[in-house]
């Protein structure tokens, strides 16, 4: 069911991505854009079917959706058309496998969705593709491409070379504006502190600690490509489960240093300065234990079922022993029911044949 399914996507991905690049040549921005968030939905859902299962692209709301994208087609009780969740929860579903697409580069990818969907608009200028919006798609299929276990040429076909040669002009126009922020910054950073020994500069760090301006999973202090001094970056976080605790892997997505004031503003130009990944600190496994966490769930259940009754009237003596259990199994009420008609000189029998006196596990308040 997957790979099928996911191969229909990957079919019918193409289809737009070719459009997309008969868009790209004819330099018709808003077509563009059309074509290339329908891509990205198409292929992101391929990516979610093959990552978790094709359940996860299901509406939720729709339970024959559920039933037939979960392989239960037989149970499915009309004849229907599956409903899927839209290109902005399949950006978000899917961009959680993509390290490096979040921040600027998933930005990019949303505005595409958006301004399909109507959400936002081009504006003036309509026509003109931004660089950012060329790059994010291109790398975002080489990375679908690559999560699903394809070659990117299967999606990107016939227009890959173009897609390639416009997406790697971006990124030497990117690479250009960093060689240019990072001459700067060195030039800035020799003028204040070229004549102050290394000790007396590390001193200063507190001081010229920047505040990092972007939010992605965490910050974390980073030496700085320009300067060698510590700087600030904020990064996406992958962790990886091993010997009982997580090993993370901090991937900055944003930099900026206190000394120099660098600031590179995307992953694209963290990667142009040579800025890579480091580990951060191993984090302890915490998660859930599957039973706590079934309890928790029970007990939940239970507490939205039973419906909010009055307080019994205040009494003088302590709460905890005058105030009857609010709530009380079926079996002990049943119990109760017993020892009451015992106390009548009633059979115990009378009490057996109330259905409700069965140990059915549901809550009744006694009264
Ligand atoms: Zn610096």
């Amino acid at each position: 069911m997957a790979e099928a399914l996911i191969s229909q996507l990957v079919v019918q991905s193409a289809e737009f991505a070719a459009a997309a690049g008969r868009a790209l040549i004819e330099k018709r921005g808003r077509q563009f854009a059309m074509s290339a968030a329908t891509t990205i939905e198409l292929l992101g859902k391929a990516v979610i079917c093959k990552q978790i299962h094709p359940a996860a692209v299901a509406d939720g709301k729709d339970f024959n959706s559920i039933l037939f994208l979960s392989g239960h087609k037989a149970l499915v009780t009309k004849k229907f058309r599956p409903k899927t969740i839209g290109g902005r929860e399949v950006l978000e579903r899917c961009v959680v496998f993509m390290t490096k697409l979040k921040g600027s580069h998933a930005d990019a990818l949303s505005m595409l969705v958006d301004m399909r969907n109507g959400v936002a608009h081009m504006g003036e200028g309509a026509d003109d593709i931004p660089d950012a919006a060329l790059r994010a798609f291109d790398l975002f299929v080489r990375e679908a491409a690559r999560l699903i276990g394809i070659s990117p040429s299967k999606v990107l076909v016939p227009y890959e070379r173009l897609f390639s040669r416009l997406s790697d002009e971006a990124a030497s126009k990117i690479h250009k504006i960093v060689e240019l922020k990072l001459a700067t910054a060195r030039d800035r950073f020799q003028s204040r502190y070229g004549d102050m020994s290394p000790e007396r500069r590390r001193s200063l760090r507190a001081a010229v600690r920047p505040q990092v301006m972007a939010a992605i999973d965490i910050d974390a202090d980073c030496e700085c490509p320009a300067c060698g001094e510590m700087g600030r970056a904020a990064c996406t976080k992958a962790k990886e489960l091993g010997d009982g605790v997580f090993k993370v892997t901090l991937y900055p997505g944003y930099f900026v240093c206190g000394y120099c004031d660098l600031q590179l503003d995307d992953f694209e130009e963290v990667e142009a300065a040579h800025l890579s990944e480091f580990d951060g600190e191993d984090e302890p496994y915490d998660g859930p234990d599957p039973d706590d966490a079934y309890d928790l769930w029970r007990e939940s259940q239970l507490e939205n079922e039973v419906p909010e009754v009055e307080e019994p009237a205040a009494s003088s003596g302590p709460a905890s022993l005058t105030r009857p259990p609010r709530f009380t199994r079926v079996q002990d009420y049943a119990d109760q029911v017993r020892t009451a008609m015992r106390h009548q000189g009633l059979s115990h029998a009378h009490a057996e044949e109330r259905p409700a006196c069965r140990s059915r596990s549901v809550y009744v308040h006694p009264s």
